[in-house]
């Protein structure tokens, strides 16, 4: 916000848990999005603050003046384009659907009839989810973060859920989740780093900056090896 650019401590908002882009390990905030602003901003001589927060609230906060750079994940979409300027895409995503594991059931949409179907507030899942509502005929669940999410197909409350595939991967990986993904790719998206749209070309020119620093120093590849393997 307006308070802070005399200062040059940019405030971050990163969702509450998104491993691997933001997670508690050894109740320290790490992931891809906190090294790679971190490494941004050392890269480009200023300070950040990051804070953690339900995924919906990351936009508001930052048209209530709360908050400088959205992170989270974020999808580049055309929607979130009317209210924030986007960084360079960082990352490739996009959504799959998931079920409990050994769920023969369900292969696909054609199969969600009559099906509860849950979905984080706010997130591109959750849009997907109600632009196809009425095609699929499934009943949505909203929540506020992938942890409660996950119980839901996890205790059997929901059949499906929406997820960005390299999220969704990295948690039935690394936490033996009982869940399993499902059919094809729903649709193909890219992370960015965002600002309030009109009034931050600056500092939006500075992460673009740092993103291609930290790429062309092989810092960039180390940050994602880090999390993610070779
Ligand atoms: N990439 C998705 C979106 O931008 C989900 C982000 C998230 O859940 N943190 O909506």
């Amino acid at each position: 916000g307006d308070s802070d650019s005399d200062s040059n401590v940019y405030t971050v908002g990163v969702d509450t848990t998104y491993p691997p882009f933001e997670f508690q390990e050894d109740g320290e905030l790490v992931g891809i999005d906190i090294d790679l602003i971190n490494a941004i901003a050392e890269d480009q001589g200023f300070e950040i603050q990051i804070e953690s927060m339900d995924f919906s609230g990351i936009i508001p906060a930052m048209q209530a003046g709360e908050l400088d750079i959205g992170m989270g994940g974020m999808s580049i979409t055309e929607e979130r384009k009317e209210t924030v300027d986007f960084s360079d895409p960082y990352f490739e995503s996009g959504l799959t659907l998931v079920t409990a594991a050994g769920n023969s059931e369900i292969s696909g949409l054609e199969d969600l009839e009559g099906k509860t179907i849950a979905v984080k507030n706010g997130t591109t899942g959750a849009k997907f989810a109600a632009d196809n509502e009425a095609e699929y005929g499934y009943e949505i669940v909203q929540v506020n973060d992938s942890t409660a999410m996950f119980q839901e197909v996890g205790n059997g409350s929901s059949d499906v859920l929406i997820e960005d595939y390299p999220v969704i991967a990295y948690a039935i990986e690394k936490s033996s989740l009982d869940l399993q993904i499902v059919g094809d790719k729903l649709n193909g998206d890219n992370y960015g780093i965002s600002v309030l749209k009109g009034q931050n070309d600056e500092l939006l020119q500075k992460i673009n900056d740092g993103l291609a620093s930290l790429k062309e120093s092989g810092k960039y590849d180390e940050i994602l090896s880090k999390y993610l393997g070779e």
